[in-house]
This record gives structure tokens, sequence and C-alpha cells, in this order.
């Protein structure tokens, strides 16, 4: 097996994905809109249930993730291993084809680089547009903050950033156990020819032979590859290859259990959601008023949210409140996609019923697209008798 080749093919997949992913709106905030988009959902940072099980659920499959393979996120899908490697890659080959002052070519590729990713990195947390380009908006100013910081990565610390800033390989540490994928040398038969190429492709400049549990490894498998190379040639077997401690243990039962329960919660939320969400509240500065018309009536002020796609519609009626009327500026209320809507209409009754101060009826409204219906308990304040 050719580890090299299927990191190097994961990692192109990966990039693409890392490319694709705001524009499809499979994973992004949106903090002007305030809105966050998972699995081609739009959702309203109001909709708390969804968005914590969302987080929850991703925090808990990198957890799984790092329990179950280690480092391996690191070596074969983290978008700064990739940009680091490929960085590195630039330097040696502008160094190699012998390109004039390969330093400064380098260093003008990276900032090149680091303008494209910087747009791609802040387009998870603000619409994708050409405004990113300038300093006139917040997510300008940041997006010229983050090309600084990428080229700086990019140009000086590449796999440094991994050893020294990353907090998921001090994370890593913490998960890591004896049973969690780990790259291992074993030489019980001392066939090792010091010939230290091992050393040489790590990536991260390590020995793997000294220990299988230095934080540094990333899972690449390179070392592997190299001795592999070696020892083939030898015609011995390989010292170098991943060892995996199995599946069945309470740590990753649990582990399991809570992302399923995550996953549960997400799925049940997303199935609950209204797309039409509407609010309704009674106005109580004033209890009540008497119209010319002797009729008693009451003040509400409702809120419509329409977190959906396309247009919608809004049916106000009134239940259990016997010669009620309604009186709105417009029923049906229409809300554009992505639009709230917000209004006050009043209630009214006949007059003349002494001692009915409070009575108890229902508001109910019917929304479309999506023919969501939903009730509203109220209580119409009315004068008392005599008064
Ligand atoms: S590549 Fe294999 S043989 Fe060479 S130093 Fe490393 S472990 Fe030993
Ligand atoms: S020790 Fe081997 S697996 Fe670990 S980072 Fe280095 S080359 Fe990759």
């Amino acid at each position: 097996m050719n580890w090299h080749r299927i990191r190097r093919r994961v990692q192109v997949v990966c990039f693409l994905i890392f490319l694709v992913l705001p524009f499809l709106n499979v994973i992004r905030f949106d903090i002007p809109k305030q809105r966050f988009y998972f699995a081609g959902y739009e959702l309203w940072i109001n909709e708390f249930a969804i968005v914590f099980f969302a987080l929850m659920f991703l925090m808990f499959l990198v957890v799984l993730m790092s329990v179950f393979f280690g480092r391996i996120y690191c070596g074969y899908l983290c978008p700064q291993m990739i940009f680091s490697e490929a960085s590195v890659f630039l330097e040696n080959w502008l160094k190699r084809k012998r390109v004039p002052r390969p330093k400064l070519v380098f260093l003008a590729g990276v900032a090149a680089a680091s303008v494209v990713l910087a747009f791609i990195f802040i387009s998870y947390f603000a619409p994708p547009s050409l405004s990113l380009f300038g300093t006139s908006t917040a997510a300008g100013i940041c997006g010229a903050v983050v090309t600084l910081l990428t080229f700086l990565d990019f140009a000086f610390l590449k796999q440094k950033f991994c050893t020294t800033a990353c907090p998921y390989g001090y994370l890593q540490g913490l998960l890591a156990d004896d049973k969690t994928l780990l790259v291992q040398y074993q030489d019980a038969s001392h066939d090792c020819i010091e010939c230290k190429k091992c050393v040489r492709v790590c990536p991260m400049g390590i020995d793997i032979r000294k220990s299988p549990f230095q934080i540094e490894c990333v899972h690449c498998g390179e070392c592997i590859d190299a001795c592999e190379s070696i020892m083939t040639r030898l015609n011995k077997r390989n010292l170098i290859g991943y060892t995996f401690g199995g599946f069945r243990d309470a740590k990753r039962v649990v582990v399991l259990g809570v992302l399923l329960c995550y996953a549960g919660g997400l799925f049940a939320a997303l199935a609950m959601r209204h797309e039409m969400l509407v609010r309704i509240d009674p106005v109580r500065e004033t209890l009540y008023q008497v119209g010319a018309d002797g009729r008693i009536y009451n003040r509400f002020r409702f809120q419509i949210d329409n977190r959906g796609r396309k247009p919608g519609a809004v049916v106000f009626s009134i239940q259990q409140l016997p010669g009620a009327a309604l009186a709105m500026d417009t029923n049906p209320v229409r809300v554009d996609a992505g639009q709230s809507a917000r209004g006050e209409f009043q209630i009214s009754r006949p007059g003349g019923k002494s001692g009915e101060l409070v009575t108890h009826f229902t508001i109910s409204t019917a929304s479309v697209p999506g023919r969501e219906a939903s009730e509203f308990p109220m209580t119409f304040l009315a004068p008392g008798e005599g008064k």
C-alpha cells in the first residue's frame, strides 16, 4: 500500500471540499446576516436548538475521530497541513529548477495564494463577494488580517504551526490512548540498517523509532512508505506500520453513544423545524378600549420570521370568542424568503356582556408554504359589570 499516493489523493479531494463548502452552504456562518448554514439548511441564529445540536455534533465528531484515529485528520484532511506541504514543495521545486531569485518567487507565490485562501476562509463567515477585498467593511478588514496571517504561516511557520500553536494537537494528547491508531516502529529482530530514510521524509521532522507516542506525529504514513521502499530491496519486512487497538471499550462506546445522541437531537430538531415562525403577544399598555360602536377592543402584536427559501404568507383567525372580529391591515400577511414581518392588530367583540372580565380564546395561524398550523392561547380583557 502506498500511503503517500493515497494521502495526496485524499488531500486533493479535501482541498476541493474546502474550496466549495462555503459556496454551497454546506457549512457556513453568515455573521452579518446572523445565519448558520448547515447541510443546505439556512438556520436563523435564534434557532438555538438546531445550532446547538449541530455544533455539539461536529465537536463530538472531532473527538470521535481523535479517539479512534489519532492525528490522522492532521495528516490527511487538515487544510493547514495540505497548504504547508504545498508550500514546502513549491520552495524545494523552485530551488531544484534553479529559478532565478527562488526566495523572492516563492514569497510572491505564497502571497498570491494567501489572498485566495483568505478569501475562501472569510467566506465561511461572511457572504462570498468582492467586497471581502476592500477594507471599508469589517469582513474586508478581517480578510486583510487573515491574508497577512496566512502569508506568515505558509511562508515561514508551515508545519511548525502544527506542533506549537494548533490546539487540536494538544487535544489529541488528552484523547489518545493505547487503542488509538498509531504509527509504530517494531524491530524485534534488529533489521534496521540505520538508513534514516524514515526520518528524512517525515514532514514533522521526527524520528518515529524513538516512540510511537510523539505528539508531533500526524500519522501521515510517509515513514511507512520510506521504510517499505528500503526493506523491500533487502527482501525484509517493513519495520514501520499502522497499529490499531480496536473499537470495543467503554471510552469508545461512550463517545460513539454521545455522538449518536447529538445526531438524533439534530435530526429531531431539523424535522420539527417550522419554516414560518409566528409569535403573538398581547399589548397590555392599555388593557382594553371601548369603541364608539360600543364594541370592546384588545390589541395584539405579531412577528413572522420566514426562515425558508420561498415567499410565504400567514393567515390569522380567531377561535372560541363569540362575535369576535379581527382588524388587520392585511390578512394574510405576506413575508419574503429570509425576511421578518412585524405589526399589530385588534380583536373586538360586542360590548354589554356583564361579568366577563377575562375570556380565554385562541388565535390560529396557518402558513404557506408548508401548511403549518399553530394555535396561540390568549386572553381577551373586558370591563367588568357596571364599569
Ligand atoms: S527507513 Fe526503516 S531501515 Fe531505514 S532507518 Fe528508518 S526504520 Fe530503519
Ligand atoms: S513519524 Fe511518520 S507518520 Fe509520523 S509524521 Fe513523521 S512521517 Fe508521518
